[in-house]
Formats: C-alpha cells, sequence, structure tokens
C-alpha cells in the first residue's frame, strides 16, 4: 500500500551535491528536485560527475515566529537548501535540512526569523 504523504515528502526533499569536472577540476554545487541534473563544465566543457558531500552545519538554525511572519515567500526563494516551506501561510523550517547558513535572516522584512548566538 503507498503512502501518498511519505511518496510526497521524498518528492520534495532537495538533492544537494556537488559536481566536479574529473578534466580541470572545476567544481560547483548544485540543488534538484529530481533525477541529478546532467552538467557540463563550463571551463572545460567535459561532463561533470557529482561526488557526495557530507551536511555541514555552519552556524545554529533560524526561528521563525509564526505571529509575525506574513508568508510573503521571500525566505523561500533564498534559501539554497529547500529548506523554508509554507504551512497555512506562514513559513517554517525543515531543520533536517537546514544547514544554517543565514541567508533567509536578513531578507525578511518583518523580523520574523531570528537566529540564536
Ligand atoms: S520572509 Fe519573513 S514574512 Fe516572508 S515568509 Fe519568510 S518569514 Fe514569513
Ligand atoms: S539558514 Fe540557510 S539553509 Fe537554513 S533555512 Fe535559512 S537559508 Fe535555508
Amino acid at each position: 500500500m503507498t503512502d501518498n504523504k511519505n511518496d510526497k515528502a521524498k518528492r520534495k526533499r532537495p538533492i544537494i551535491q556537488f559536481i566536479k569536472c574529473p578534466s580541470c577540476g572545476y567544481g560547483t554545487s548544485t540543488v534538484s528536485y529530481g533525477e541529478a541534473p546532467q552538467k557540463s563544465c563550463p571551463n572545460c566543457k567535459t561532463a561533470m560527475e557529482p561526488i557526495a558531500v557530507p551536511k555541514v552545519n555552519r552556524g545554529p538554525i533560524p526561528k521563525i515566529d509564526p505571529q509575525t511572519c506574513t508568508g510573503c515567500s521571500k525566505c523561500m526563494h533564498v534559501c539554497p537548501m529547500g529548506a523554508i516551506e509554507m504551512d497555512n501561510q506562514k513559513a517554517f523550517i525543515v531543520e533536517d535540512r537546514c544547514v544554517g547558513c543565514g541567508r533567509c535572516v536578513p531578507v525578511c522584512s518583518f523580523t520574523a526569523i531570528t537566529r540564536p548566538q
């Protein structure tokens, strides 16, 4: 029997990969929501290879105050990890995906996002 809710969550889970050119060594990271994108190296045009990268926390996970959040979704668009989702027009952080980069904090015009020191 299929668990529709779980399947949906799996589809939404982003794949974060480091892509490295085997020829010239150029590297970049990419976030996708399905199959890993085929990429060729912007430097030398060789096909680039995805490399598994460990999740690294760079800082504390921010908090979003649902009372202050207006649901404008600006924070969702800047999160490189796809870690911010909306529920009932309120943003929330999926902590498993957040790497604590802090990009979402300054974009909130309503100061609804704070980061513990
Ligand atoms: S940017 Fe601020 S107000 Fe807008 S959705 Fe995110 S937390 Fe809510
Ligand atoms: S701290 Fe970074 S990874 Fe975490 S929710 Fe904000 S933008 Fe996304």
